[in-house]
């Protein structure tokens, strides 16, 4: 059976390393997920040398190139050698606040693949509440085709749906579990209609304001391989809740 994954996405969270060491030693890992935790790139380092052993550790963004003149940027190389294994790739808020666009996630992609980093790619970014299910599905379809242009396979990438209405910045508007397992088949499709029906298996997980009082609604389905979760990663009892769960 495959792993399920319970991505960690700190944001710019905790404000020093003390914090961050308190917050990533309340964590309990189940037996049947990973965990991999998201920290600000400066934590990345100190974090993955003390809890290395217990969680998997990712970087929240990267730049297009492995090292150059670009103040301010973190390279796929520099995550690794921070040590990370995974990197989160066109975020709702990198999309807003940094006006990241499907260009740039395109090259950071292919950046991050090439550096060997296991990319969690997400779509979904720049939606409002309301939008119909059409205007959904053009909108990821259109996403997933730019992010992934020029790449001969899928290769480690982890789809998720995280559509932007839904995450607790942009107004946290409850999904349902039905909507979040079709968007899961529909962005399935579209890796097998793209790359073939090998990559049938990829994982896709479901960002969107999972918390204690929704995660057992989206488990139940089966069709997604775990979440990216946010603002209750910061909360460690509850976030101990959903990580249990994988062990039920
Ligand atoms: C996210 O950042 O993708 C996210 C899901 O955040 P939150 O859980 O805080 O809504």
């Amino acid at each position: 059976m495959k792993k399920r994954l319970v991505v960690a996405n700190w944001k710019m969270n905790p404000e020093s390393l003390s914090q961050a060491f308190k917050l990533a030693g309340a964590y309990k890992p189940s037996r049947n997920s990973q965990l991999v935790v998201c920290p600000p790139g400066v934590f990345l380092q100190p974090l993955s040398q003390r809890f290395g052993r217990k969680m998997a550790f990712g970087g929240q963004d990267c730049l297009w190139e492995q090292e150059g003149a670009y103040t301010g940027g973190i390279s796929p190389a520099q995550l690794r050698s921070a040590g990370a294994r995974y990197v989160i790739l066109g975020h709702s808020e990198r999309r807003k606040y940094f006006a990241e666009d499907d260009k740039m996630v395109n090259c950071k992609l292919r950046a991050a693949l090439a550096a060997g980093l296991t990319p969690f790619l997400c779509l979904g970014g720049g939606l409002s509440a309301g939008v119909s299910e059409s205007k959904l599905k053009i909108a990821i379809r259109r996403q997933f085709r730019a992010a992934v242009g020029g790449l001969k396979s899928l290769s480690r990438t982890v789809l998720v749906f995280e559509p932007a209405y839904a995450i607790s910045t942009f107004g946290g508007k409850r999904v349902s579990a039905d909507e979040v397992a079709g968007m899961a088949g529909f962005l399935r499709r579209l890796a097998t209609q793209r790359f073939g029906s090998r990559v049938a298996a990829v994982s896709v997980l479901y960002g969107g304001s999972v918390d204690k009082a929704t995660f057992k609604s989206y488990r139940v389905f089966g069709r997604i391989d775990g979440f990216l979760v946010g603002g209750a990663s910061l909360r460690p009892d509850e976030f101990k809740r959903i990580l249990q769960e994988f062990d039920i």
